[in-house]
């Protein structure tokens, strides 16, 4: 029994997907609702955070059958989402909210590196304002699509200072690049390091292997250990063939620039990679993304690798450019965490995670939905080292919530992965937010 004056929310559905055992069919979480915070997530805590310093705000503190739950917490206030799924808000792996704005903009290309110059036209008309905007704008339609946690990866971490807290939970990863300026690397990772201090979780990003030194990746994994680390791998074939071969549309891109390609012509892009960081990188400290061109030889040393690291997978930015098919279940047997992200709208056409699961399974039709759920929660909590507070519904987690309907009779992981539309209940932190979009 609480404590008198301990103030719990209940909340009742058809059925709870905890993601820790079986569904509750009839099922209720309660919250601590005295503890709430008020502050949205990413600013300073809140006054009744700080009156209770050592009560977690906003937490879960039971889950279980409806009649049982209420019992416990007779008296208090009851919400009853009725015909819906009570679920973890879902986590975004990877994602670029800088370019929410470019939607639409670039056509699919046959080469990659037309893509990047693509992009790179299109950045060349954005002002920081523009980024703003664009940041603030993807935060609330990811929001919508009953996302509560991202990995959001930003080339402008000076402008986090500039931005309201986040409305969902935020780990801000500034994304580096130095292949234009090999002299300012250490400068280049001291600043976005200071930009960093105004959010509250973040990490660094070396943004591939054909814009950042050898350097670049050291020094980011000489910071502390608590700095989380991602870096785009082996993502396209012709990232395969400038590394593998020593040819093609990126080498002759990357040589104009004035890269020095010295590490071209010898090693895949995982080899590179990997033969780098064995030994040498904290285990599990790296989230990698794509990993969709592969060779046998690259697959005998992941299988042989101490570090199993942990992959984002984003299915519809892959089939936009149409890269190679993600092995996902033997890079899943070798021991990798396999998440889902949506990557940006600059390849993507929305920030919802529903749409990456059903594009997934479209292509890996022998993963059952409940496997493909995992990768949208318990897995992405995991490479967030989040795995005790986020991705679950456990009592001590964090109130992170979302309901979407579900109908008696059907496969219910079947029936998640089917939501098409915006999630109309969600709770950050315990606070029950509107998910329609905010201005300012
Ligand atoms: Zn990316």
């Amino acid at each position: 029994m609480p404590e008198s004056g301990e103030r719990r929310m209940i909340v009742r559905a058809r059925v709870v997907a905890t993601m820790d055992g079986a569904p509750i069919e009839n099922g209720a979480v309660a919250i601590s609702a005295d503890r709430i915070d008020d502050s949205p997530p990413g600013s300073s805590p809140s006054r009744a955070a700080r009156l209770y310093p050592s009560a977690p705000a906003g937490s879960i503190v039971d889950v279980g059958k409806f009649p049982e739950v209420s019992a416990r917490y007779s008296g208090q206030e009851i919400i009853d989402l009725g015909e819906q799924v009570l679920l973890p808000g879902l986590i975004n792996a990877h994602c670029h909210l800088d370019y929410t704005c470019l939607r639409g903009k670039i056509p699919r290309q046959k080469s990659f590196t037309d893509w990047i110059r693509g992009i790179n036209a299109e950045k060349s008309k954005l002002s920081p304002q523009d980024y703003i905007a664009s940041i603030n704008e993807g935060f609330a339609e990811a929001k919508r699509f009953g996302t509560t946690t991202i990995a959001n990866l930003t080339a402008f971490p000076e402008l986090i200072r500039q931005l309201p807290g986040p409305p969902i939970r935020t780990w801000w990863f500034a994304e580096l690049i130095d292949v234009r300026s090999p002299n300012r690397t250490n400068e280049l990772v001291d600043s976005a390091i200071e930009s960093l201090k105004f959010a509250q979780n973040y990490g660094l990003t070396p943004h591939a292997l054909f814009t950042a030194s050898e350097k670049l990746y050291q020094r980011c994994e000489q910071t502390g250990n608590d700095v989380l680390l991602t870096t785009h791998l082996a993502e396209s074939r012709e990232e395969m063939e400038m590394f593998r071969d020593g040819s093609g549309p990126l080498y002759e891109f990357m040589e104009n620039i004035g890269r020095d390609m010295g590490d071209c012509g010898h090693e895949t892009p995982l080899g590179l990679f990997v033969g780098a960081l064995d030994g040498r990188a904290r285990p599990k400290r790296w989230i990698i993304a794509h990993l969709n061109e592969l060779t046998e030889s690259d697959f005998e040393l992941l299988e042989k690798v101490k570090t199993k690291f942990h992959v984002v997978h984003s299915p519809r930015s892959h089939d936009y450019f149409g890269h190679s098919p993600f092995q996902s279940e033997r890079l899943r047997r070798l021991g990798f965490n396999i998440c889902l992200g949506t990557d940006s709208l600059a390849s993507n056409e929305s920030l919802s995670l529903f749409a990456e699961m059903r594009a997934f399974q479209r292509s890996h039709p022998e993963i059952s939905p409940e496997k493909i759920f995992e990768m949208v929660t318990v897995n992405p909590a995991s490479a967030l080292r989040q795995q005790n507070t986020l991705g679950q519904i456990r009592p001590g987690f964090r109130a992170d919530l979302i309901a979407v309907p579900c109908r008696e009779g059907r496969d219910l992981f079947g029936e998640i992965a089917a939501f098409d539309g915006e999630v109309d209940w969600i709770t950050v932190n315990g606070r029950t937010q509107s998910t329609q979009s905010t201005s300012g």
